[in-house]
């Protein structure tokens, strides 16, 4: 049991004794990011759950509003020089028509929540029947009661990263019809790399059967498993295509302690099957990597999403976790653990519809620090069943990283939709879920659809009006429309 020690610099110590008697377990920890995504979700004492979450909060004063109202006037400007009502518009016009302005972008936000709003109000009602009155501080905790969070911490056992990332190559290669062929470690002098880098070469062709990894090279990926930390915080993981062929994948996991082994947590390991996916799209993409570039973010990110949600199927969390002791596979009871619970969408819907609002209704010319804070609270408060505490920003968390990249990450949300049509589908000849998302006729589809594909994209004629006047003409969306099956369909089966 921790609790909080006032002194000069803020600390936790081992709740038994004072702060002098207990000074050999005390330990410093700083009021970042980290300490409320880390401490807070697993942190039993109710008061210390306050003051953390009020220190942390506190750190997002005036200053930090006033920086974001400077992005937002920018932005709010170069929109309208571009011939936008707002810069929300201008991002959203190459996406899907469901997302192709802010209003249709927030009426798939509430359409959504429609759908979701159920399991969250059952939820929270629940934690109510434990906490009494249900304060935001304490939120994270009772999700984490209620989410079994620690049952994922059971399911890291059996997710060594090194195996696990071999395996989940070789799930991801079923399910798109490539070979992932892991190189030997070379050293710096024959690769450029560090020896920290693992290096595949990626065949065309499914890794079993006859033809296994039997085709042409598609080309190499090399993945840097662990970050150096450069300043105070982790470089976001990323998939960046060097050169054609060759795509690197930046994830960034903190390393372990010498001699230890590190295990991944469910959402490291669908974080490395999102990027995975990114780059085996880059690898397949047949058109020029400007071309590639210019797709819209909604097909951009559908192969990852689609590698990441695949990533989280019971099914084929039984595919690629083994003990990293004992080599078997997990317990049934452990399979589901990588699925989203409705949290996870419903802390999505709060981020993104912040960014979006703020850049779009919401004149920032006008407003004040303190008026952008309270407007961020209430486009947050939307989606939360949960009152906003007084401190609260939004913008200290992540909707402040979605503030930061823009007003378009509904393209993620038209992602989850489409991959949960893809994966549901109709079961052909009694076939088990596994073995139709890993069939080479399933892959064939996936590769010939939409990994393969060159698609057409104009994404200039797209953001600048000016040039639709001069006869360039707009290309319509190169995906079909959105089913509209996909959003009860997405948030039937949580966790
Ligand atoms: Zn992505």
């Amino acid at each position: 049991m921790w609790e909080l020690v006032h002194s000069d610099s803020p600390r936790i110590s081992n709740a038994k004794g004072s702060v002098n008697s207990a000074k050999s377990h005390s330990f410093f920890i700083s009021w970042m990011f980290e300490a409320m995504n880390y401490i807070v979700p697993y942190c039993s004492v109710s008061s210390t759950r306050h003051q953390l979450f009020e220190a942390y909060y506190r750190r997002f004063g005036s200053d930090f509003h006033a920086s974001a109202l400077e992005l937002l006037r920018a932005r709010q400007q170069l929109a309208k020089q571009l011939g936008f009502r707002c810069w929300a518009d201008y991002e959203l016009r190459p996406l899907s028509e469901v997302a192709q302005d802010s209003h249709a972008a927030s009426k798939l936000f509430e359409d959504c929540w429609r759908h979701l709003e159920p399991a969250v109000a059952s939820a929270v009602q629940k934690m109510k029947g434990k906490a009494g009155v249900l304060q935001q501080p304490d939120e994270a905790y009772y999700w984490t009661l209620h989410g079994r969070a620690v049952e994922a911490l059971k399911l890291a056992e059996y997710l060594p990263a090194e195996q696990a990332l071999e395996r989940l190559v070789d799930v991801l290669g079923r399910a798109c019809n490539i070979t992932f062929r892991a190189l030997p470690a070379r050293s710096w002098w024959q690769t450029g790399w560090h020896s920290g880098v693992r290096c595949f070469e990626v065949l065309d062709g499914p890794p079993l059967g006859i033809a296994a990894g039997g085709g042409r090279c598609l080309g190499y990926v090399y993945v840097e498993l662990y970050g150096t930390w450069r300043g105070t915080r982790p470089l976001a993981p990323g998939a960046l295509l060097l050169a054609p062929g060759h795509v690197y994948l930046g994830l960034h996991l903190q390393a372990p302690s010498m001699g230890m082994t590190k295990l991944l947590t469910p959402e490291d390991a669908t974080m490395m099957a999102h990027e995975l996916g990114h780059a085996v799209h880059m690898l397949c993409f047949s058109g020029s990597a400007q071309e590639f570039q210019d797709l819209p973010l909604d097909l951009l990110e559908l192969p990852s999403t689609f590698a990441e949600v695949l990533a989280t199927k019971p099914e084929v969390v039984g595919e690629y976790a083994r003990h990293h002791q004992s080599g078997d596979g997990p317990p049934n009871s452990l399979l589901q653990v990588a699925q989203a619970n409705p949290n996870f969408f419903a802390q999505k819907l709060q981020s993104w519809n912040v960014s979006l609002g703020l850049h779009s209704d919401f004149d920032a010319f006008a407003a004040t620090p303190s008026e952008l804070q309270d407007r961020a609270v209430s486009l947050w408060q939307r989606y939360s069943k949960v009152a906003a505490s007084g401190s609260f920003s939004p913008l200290g968390e992540d909707a402040g990283g979605c503030l930061a990249l823009g007003a378009n990450q509904v393209a993620y949300l038209l992602c989850y939709l489409r991959t949960a049509t893809l994966l549901r589908g109709k079961s052909a000849q009694g076939k088990s879920a596994l073995k139709r998302w890993l069939s080479p006729d399933a892959a064939g589809k996936l590769r010939a659809q939409l990994l393969d594909q060159r698609f057409n994209s104009e994404r200039l004629a797209t953001l600048l009006p000016t040039l639709q006047e001069e006869g360039m003409s707009q290309l319509p969306h190169p995906l079909p429309p959105l089913p509209s099956e996909s959003k009860p369909g997405l948030f039937q089966n949580l966790r």
